[in-house]
């Protein structure tokens, strides 16, 4: 039996990354979904891999009327919408506050918290009449600390963990959660397709193995079995939670970085004794 058995889903950016690895675990826990994404032969490719109840609706999430549509279709597709999973996004811009790109400032934030409201603003009468749901957003743990290297990114991710919390306090009533979760350093090719996103997913599962307390990287699928929790029946009474999936990266330093620490503290102070 799977835990999603007779769902229905709706996930965002689901052609790649942690949305692909979240649309594989739904469908695999028995849940029947709607993949959206601007990536239309990944997300054809991947629907075409597991079969009739997975759906691509190729989508711009900033958009209203193809966000209104794509909940239209998983309506007339499986009659219900169960849980809806905000994943899409892009990423921010380096360089610092004097050298923002308005342009790009605009669709950082549109990409982030537009596509956040619109997915929850279009799903929410579908959900209120069914009486239930779960609406899940991606947020970051760069939407808790302040990210200055990317700060149209952290300012965005802080924006969908507040309107989560925001909607959250509006929608229980009706029977409807709503949640977010908050990757930290995750191996995947953001801002990438094809070979290069699995170069780059490659390179950072590498990097990002010494960068938190559990000592391995982050993987799309950490994050998936987050968002199958949230929207499983499991977490009926889990409502507003922003739930970090980072390894303890937020947390402080891991053990071996904390001794080594308190050993150069010690060591200095001993030499001036
Ligand atoms: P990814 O591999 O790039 O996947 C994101 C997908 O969303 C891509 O297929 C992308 O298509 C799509 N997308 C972007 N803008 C869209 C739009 N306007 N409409 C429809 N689809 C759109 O990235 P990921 O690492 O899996 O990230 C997924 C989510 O996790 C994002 O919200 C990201 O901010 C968040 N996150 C990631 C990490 C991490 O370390 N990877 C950490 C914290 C949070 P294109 O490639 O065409 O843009």
């Amino acid at each position: 039996m799977g835990r999603l058995d007779g769902k229905a889903a709706v996930i965002t950016g689901g052609s790649q990354g942690i949305g692909r690895a979240t649309v594989e675990l739904f469908i695999a826990e028995g849940a029947k979904v709607v993949v959206a994404d601007l990536l239309a032969s990944e997300g054809e490719a991947l629907c075409d891999r597991l079969g009739p109840d997975c759906v691509f609706c190729k989508t711009d999430v900033t958009v209203e009327d193809q966000v209104r549509n794509l909940i239209e279709v998983a309506v007339k597709r499986f009659g219900r919408i169960d849980c809806l999973f905000n994943n899409a996004g892009i990423l921010g811009q380096t360089g610092g506050i004097e050298s923002m790109e308005v342009d790009r400032f605009d669709r950082v934030m549109a990409s982030h918290g537009r596509s956040v409201m619109l997915g929850m603003k279009h799903v929410a009468p579908y959900m209120k009449q069914q009486g239930f749901g779960s609406i899940i957003n991606t947020g970051s743990i760069s939407g808790i600390q302040a990210v200055s290297a990317y700060m149209d990114y952290s300012a965005a991710k802080a924006a969908v963990i507040h309107l989560t919390k925001c909607v959250a306090m509006e929608l229980g009533e009706f029977g409807i959660r709503v949640n977010s979760v908050s990757p930290g350093q995750i191996a995947t090719g953001m801002g990438k397709t094809g070979p290069d996103a699995l170069e780059k997913a490659a390179v950072l599962r590498e990097l990002n193995k010494t960068r938190q307390p559990i000592p391995r990287s982050g993987m799309p699928e950490d994050v998936a079995f987050a968002a199958l929790y949230l929207a499983s029946d499991e977490s009926s009474f889990v409502n507003g939670h922003d739930l970090v999936v980072d390894g303890g990266l937020i947390g402080g330093s891991s053990w071996t970085e904390r001794q080594r620490m308190s050993a150069s503290v010690h060591g200095a102070l001993q030499r001036q004794a």
